[in-house]
């Protein structure tokens, strides 16, 4: 992803667009464009080629400007009810290994109580424990039972 962000003041409202033009206004790879649409910035239906409005474009922008703006701090964890990163209740949370170097990341939203979790490596856990208190759950027992040989079954032919 580039760093500088469009500028979405670059779309006249009064124009339409071909994905091309969209490309070219923004300096931008028509991909980046596609990628768009497919993320939800609307076109004019049922025409060829894909045209969007100067208004939807800087709509469309304008909000990505605003929603990037809420990125996740390092000792935050996103959460799915309330829409926004928080920082865990009482700032703990709980690291469960998952691989060596990976594990997941619980804590309890402040603002739902609910349970919020994310990935996180351990070379990052570091970082995040300067502002988080981070217990370390047991790493997970390997399930091996259930890749025995049923030998129940054969002993009971038997
Ligand atoms: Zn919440």
């Amino acid at each position: 992803m580039p760093k500088r962000r469009p500028n979405h003041r670059l779309a006249k409202i009064h124009r339409s667009y071909t994905v091309e033009e969209v490309a070219r206004l923004f300096g931008i790879h028509k991909n980046t464009v596609r990628a768009w649409v497919k993320a939800g910035l609307p076109t004019c239906d049922g025409k060829r080629p894909t045209l969007i409005l100067g208004c939807d474009l800087a709509a469309y922008l304008q909000a990505r400007r605003t929603k990037n703006k809420q990125p996740c701090q390092p000792e935050e964890i996103y959460c799915v009810r309330c829409r926004a990163p928080k920082k865990p209740a009482g700032d703990m949370a709980e690291y469960q290994p998952v691989t060596a170097t990976l594990g997941n990341l619980m804590g309890i939203c402040p603002d739902c109580d609910g349970m919020i979790f994310r990935r996180a490596s351990l070379v990052k856990l570091a970082r995040i424990q300067e502002k988080l208190d981070i217990t370390f759950a047991e790493a997970q027992q390997q399930v091996s039972d259930r890749n025995q040989p049923t030998v129940n079954s054969d002993f009971n032919q038997g």
